[in-house]
Parts: structure tokens; C-alpha cells; sequence
């Protein structure tokens, strides 16, 4: 039987982006199967708010439960908005909302160093584990792309001249920071099965 495993989150991104990167070896299960949305995101730091949402996930369906937490850290912003990513222009703030808050913030800036860096955490009930995956680049100065999520459009992978959005699905689950972050997760969840 193939091993189970509950993404703790409802955000659908994130679901397809991850299932691409498991494959079919693992059965996959996220928040909406269960009829469950996020908890509230209340930690000082990506490990915590991965945390929050690891246990929740085991604790309301007895699933081994990897949450994940991914913030943008900006040099110029001295690591801004990091963990408040999702909230950067508010507390419900849409995506491009945070986007053009970021975009408008560093219009006059000409260090636009930054880079994404995604926390996973896995519980089981007695194991608690953290994996992470980073992805150094700039933040554009316009935004462009159609695909992805989130600041995908006005960020460029160091060593590439196009915006996450910019590439096709495939070509960003093969050096997102999620991507490498799962790697390592992958690695040694299949060696302890
Ligand atoms: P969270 O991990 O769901 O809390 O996401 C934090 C913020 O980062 C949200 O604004 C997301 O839209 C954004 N975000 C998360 N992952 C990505 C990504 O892979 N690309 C671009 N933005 C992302």
C-alpha cells in the first residue's frame, strides 16, 4: 500500500505544485479532502507557522501532516516582508495587492536582491522534522508572466532573465525553492518508510 500523506493547506497552488513534485508514489491528501481550511498563521518565523500547521493537519485527521511556510525576504527591506509575506499590503490583502505594494516600495532602489526561502515541517504524532529550500534572485521592475502564484510575477531566479511567471509550471517545480525544500523532505521520508 502507498504511504500516506496530508499537505496541511488549502491552498490549491501549492497542492499542484507539490503533487507534480511527489508523483505517485505517495497518496496525497490536503485540507479541502477533510473539509479543513488553514489555521491562522500566527508564528514569528516560517518554522513556526509550518509547525502550526503540520500539527493541525495530524491532530484533525491522524495523517502524517507536512505544513509549509514560504515568505520573499528583500535585502533592501532588510529581509521584509518574510514571514508576513501573505499579509505585506494588509491583513487580507490579494496577491497583486502585494505585489504592487513591493514594486512601489523599491521603485527608487537599485539593490533588489531577494530570495524566497520555504520551511516544511512534518509530524506524525511523535516525529517533528523541518526541511528548507531557498531560491536566490532580483525583484523586477514591472511585473510579467501569466503562471504561478503570488510574487511570482516580479521575481527572476539569479542566472535567469524571465520572472517565475514567466516559465511553465514544469520549469519552475524543477528550481523553485518549494521544489528543493521537498527534495530534501522526499529524501529522507522515503528512506524511513
Ligand atoms: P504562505 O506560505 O502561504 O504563507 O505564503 C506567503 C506569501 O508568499 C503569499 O503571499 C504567497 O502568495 C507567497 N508565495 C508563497 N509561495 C510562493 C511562490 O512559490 N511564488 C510566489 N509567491 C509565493
Amino acid at each position: 500500500m502507498r504511504p500516506r500523506l496530508l499537505l496541511a493547506t488549502s491552498n490549491e497552488n501549492k497542492v499542484f505544485e507539490i503533487k507534480k513534485i511527489i508523483g505517485s508514489c505517495i497518496e496525497v491528501f490536503y485540507f479541502k479532502d477533510f473539509g479543513l481550511s488553514t489555521p491562522e498563521e500566527e508564528g514569528g518565523t516560517l518554522e513556526e507557522n509550518a509547525f502550526i500547521k503540520a500539527k493541525y493537519g495530524y491532530d484533525s485527521t491522524g495523517l502524517p501532516s507536512v505544513g509549509e511556510d514560504t515568505g520573499l525576504f528583500v535585502d533592501a527591506l532588510n529581509g521584509a516582508p518574510g514571514v508576513y509575506s501573505s499579509r505585506f499590503a494588509g491583513k487580507n490583502a490579494s496577491d497583486k495587492e502585494n505585489r504592487e505594494k513591493l514594486l512601489y516600495i523599491l521603485k527608487d532602489e537599485r539593490n533588489r536582491e531577494a530570495k524566497f526561502i520555504t520551511v516544511i515541517c512534518f509530524y506524525d504524532g511523535k516525529r517533528t522534522e523541518y526541511f528548507k529550500g531557498i531560491l536566490e534572485g532580483y525583484i523586477a521592475e514591472m511585473e510579467s508572466g501569466r503562471y504561478g502564484f503570488g510574487y511570482d510575477p516580479i521575481f527572476v531566479p539569479r542566472g535567469l532573465n524571465r520572472t517565475l511567471a514567466e516559465m511553465s509550471p514544469e520549469e519552475k517545480n524543477r528550481i523553485s525553492h518549494r521544489y528543493r525544500a521537498l527534495k530534501e523532505f522526499l529524501k529522507w521520508f522515503i528512506r524511513d518508510l
